[in-house]
């Protein structure tokens, strides 16, 4: 995904301007798909639960057989390389990659110790509140004995890809997938929580979404705030009844749904509270500038 035309990409022990070619048109990930991300952002200076984010790049490549040839630390270390060779003040996206290269026996398994890595880190200003608007999907999210999903694999975002599409060609910004059960699992790019009567609510992890790093970082911020927050099993009739809804992710972190279907939020109290809570968690100096 090139989000912007300044780029950054680090490959084989070097650092490259723009949009660096880097993977063969034999490789495995090239033609079958094997390939794990994961993205970090910088803003304002801060980057929240690098750390965070460089391991769990690490565990998703292991959970797809792979055998990462660099640990969290480095890959820590080189993304915070990366920003520094980026105007100071600029919003980024840092995104580690790993994929395989080469074939195992069955050749549509892979070869363990064929994994490549790779950087990109792009800027991308953080979005504004304002304008998110939230539909349904039709399409569903797999449990994990129907897709590799406790990885955060680029394979799964087939599917969440189409759910992005089908809602903007219906004029919306997202939509709500359900799980194989028929519970509402996440959005195709953000976790999703609702408010009803003051208490917050978001699906319970079970295997068939991401449950992000900003996700577990806000519910921590706003317990921590003295608000109530229950991970449950959510149907689509609790988000009918929603105060309010609002999604979480890297890319905008604490995002307010202005419009859900037919129904518009004039107010959106707890995800401005939420904000506020994130923005000051990444910006406490002490904790998480670098
Ligand atoms: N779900 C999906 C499908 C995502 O792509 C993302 C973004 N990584 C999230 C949830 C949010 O996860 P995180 O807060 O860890 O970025």
């Amino acid at each position: 995904m090139a989000v912007s035309k300044d780029i950054l990409t680090w490959y084989e022990g070097a650092w490259h301007r723009g949009n660096a070619p880097i993977i063969g048109a034999a490789d495995h990930a090239a033609w079958l798909g094997s390939q794990v991300f994961d993205g970090a952002r910088q803003f304002d200076g801060a980057r929240p639960d690098l750390d965070l984010h460089s391991a769990r790049i690490i565990r998703s490549a292991r959970a797809m057989g792979m055998l990462p040839p660099i640990d969290a630390e480095t890959v820590q270390g080189l993304l915070e390389e990366g920003c520094a060779q980026f105007a100071e003040g600029t919003a980024l996206y840092l995104r580690p990659m790993m994929w395989a290269r080469d074939s195992g026996l069955g050749v549509i398994d892979i070869a363990p110790d064929s994994t490549a890595f790779a950087i990109c880190i792009e800027a991308l200003p953080m979005p504004e509140p304002g304008g998110f608007s939230l539909t349904v999907s039709p399409f569903r999210r797999p449990r994990p004995d129907m897709a590799l999903t406790e990885a955060k694999a680029s394979a799964l975002y087939a599917n969440n890809g189409r759910i992005m599409a089908e809602a903007r060609a219906r004029g919306y910004s997202n939509a709500l997938s359900l799980d194989a059960d028929g519970y509402v699992a996440e959005t195709a790019s953000t976790n999703v929580f609702m408010v009803r009567d003051g208490v917050v609510f978001t699906p319970v992890p079970n295997g068939m979404f991401l449950a992000g790093i900003t996700r577990a970082r806000v519910i921590g911020l706003l317990r921590a705030d003295g608000v109530e927050v229950v991970e449950s099993s959510l149907t689509l009739d609790n988000f009918d009844q929603a105060d309010e809804i609002f999604v979480t992710g890297n890319i905008a972190k604490v995002m307010p749904v202005a419009r859900y279907q037919d129904r518009v939020f004039d107010a959106t109290p707890m995800a401005d509270r939420a904000r506020v809570l994130y923005w000051d968690y990444a910006l406490s100096r002490e904790r998480h500038l670098v």
